[in-house]
């Protein structure tokens, strides 16, 4: 995610954590949450989803959904209830293995599911939701109303929910594909490929399947009056980018994606998934999310933007976090990708000279130092690690050699790939790799709220 100037009212103040760890006694029903520090009901206990069939319904006018979900999951407990995060349009019914299944809707997003049939570790289990009623405006958290008349689902760490029950957990990630039938004259972007794309009388159906697992967050659809932009990178991949009516003037940007692609993946390895590409609204939604393999970008996205949007395909996407207290291993490599290493290796920036201005502007501004990159706490996710985050890998690079930096950020990802990974792993991951004990630097990088002492704050770079 990418925040615009004035944003924090609408995106990064909003999220505040307000439920507390839930305590869950009854071993034959799974957990509501998976006890994320931030958002303990997130996620739920007792199976684990490999994939998702969204099936959709919608009418732009009327803004009515009517959808079937299809979950295919196995049971990693003996279940006779468990929980789905769902906060959409009312539920019509639930059936789990083809039998008809209890369910009730309780808290902001629990959907509380008990098979006529208890279900059993190690074996697969298909739920079927049906949902349908009209669609409310999160506005940038989930679903949300474009001024074309269409819409669009984006939002972090929260947006699938609005749309489709899930496992609303980066733990859980999934393999996902979207059927949207809607008026002819409405066209729909999602992941992945485009399998489908028919016309029948004055109906559009579209499909798109995205095959490589992904988190919730990261699953979108948006349907607009779209124009499209396709191109193929060298090797052939396909990249399919979609325009809203008013931000047609964002294709000359596009048009530099698959340059961009190239560039990520000599950094960071093989770009993990197959194809990319961009949806671009005529929204101003005041961010930029990093949707998996198609990020979504506002008004006033720029080059930088969507630099930072696909370097997090492999940082925060293809590698999620354990936890959102991680969330420096999404944002603060997507920051120092698009704000340090793109302009030093295309236009020859001098970042340490970059670097050491902001520490001298900074250094003093005990604001600048007081939220921790890791663990900056619920609600404040989305703010140190876009303006620190960049310096502390600066600094991490001048500390351990660009030898030694270049082969981390290109060995992590692959270690971790369509994974999950969080901060401390991060850590050994490195020290593995050097000789020198890193324990002071990470500290008074990651955990301290005031400047770093001298040595971890120009290491290697005052040293004339
Ligand atoms: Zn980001």
């Amino acid at each position: 995610m990418r925040l615009f100037a004035g944003a924090c009212a609408a995106v990064v103040c909003a999220f505040v954590a307000g439920a507390t760890a839930p305590a869950h006694a009854d071993p034959l029903v799974g957990a509501p949450g998976l006890g994320d520090p931030y958002y303990p009901l997130d996620g739920n206990g007792g199976y684990d989803v490999q994939h998702y069939d969204v099936d959709i319904d919608y009418d732009p006018p009327s803004r009515l959904l009517t959808a079937t979900t299809t979950i295919n999951a196995t049971a990693t407990q003996v279940l006779h209830m468990f929980n789905l995060d769902f906060a959409g349009p009312p539920v019509q019914g639930v059936s789990v293995n083809g039998l008809p299944a209890g369910f009730v809707r309780n808290g902001d997003h629990e959907l509380t599911v008990s098979p006529s049939l208890p279900l059993l570790p190690g074996l697969p289990f298909t739920v079927v939701v049906d949902y349908a009623g009209p669609m409310r405006d999160t506005e940038g958290k989930g679903w949300t109303f474009a001024p074309s008349g269409g819409a669009f689902a984006a939002g972090e760490p929260h947006s699938a929910t609005s749309w489709y029950p899930l496992n609303d957990t980066p733990l859980d990630k999934a393999t996902f594909e979207l059927h949207a039938t809607v008026p002819a004259e409405w066209e729909v972007v999602s992941n992945g490929v485009r399998t489908e794309d028919t016309v029948h009388g004055d109906q559009r159906t579209v499909s798109w399947v995205a095959a490589q697992p992904i988190a919730g967050y990261l699953t979108t659809v948006a349907i607009d009056r779209f124009d499209y932009l396709v191109q193929r990178r060298a090797d052939g991949t396909a990249l399919v980018s979609a325009f809203a009516p008013n931000a047609g003037h964002q294709r000359e940007l596009e048009q530099r994606l698959p340059e961009i692609l190239d560039f990520a993946e000599n950094l960071y390895g093989p770009y993990p998934f197959e194809t990319a590409g961009g949806i671009y609204l005529d929204a101003d939604i005041g961010f930029a999310l990093e949707t998996q393999t198609r990020p979504i970008y506002g008004l006033w996205s720029d080059l930088q933007t969507v630099v930072h949007e696909v370097a997090h395909q492999w940082w925060g996407n293809s590698v999620s976090v354990r936890r959102w207290s991680d969330i420096c291993l999404n944002e603060c490599f997507a920051s120092y990708t698009a704000d340090y290493l793109w302009p030093e290796r295309t236009a020859g920036a001098d970042v340490d000279q970059h670097y050491l201005q902001t520490i001298r502007e900074y250094r003093d501004d005990a604001e600048f130092w007081r939220i921790p990159l890791e663990n900056p706490g619920a609600g404040y996710e989305f703010t140190s690690v876009y303006y620190r985050g960049p310096l502390f890998l600066h600094a991490l690079r001048r500390q351990i050699g660009d030898e030694a930096f270049f082969a981390v950020v290109r060995d992590f990802p692959a270690a971790h790939a369509y994974g999950n990974a969080s901060i401390s792993e991060f850590r050994m991951f490195v020290q593995s790799r050097v000789a020198t004990d890193l324990t002071g630097f990470f500290d008074a990088w990651l955990n301290r709220t005031t400047p770093p002492a001298p040595e971890y704050l120009f290491p290697g770079l005052l040293r004339s």
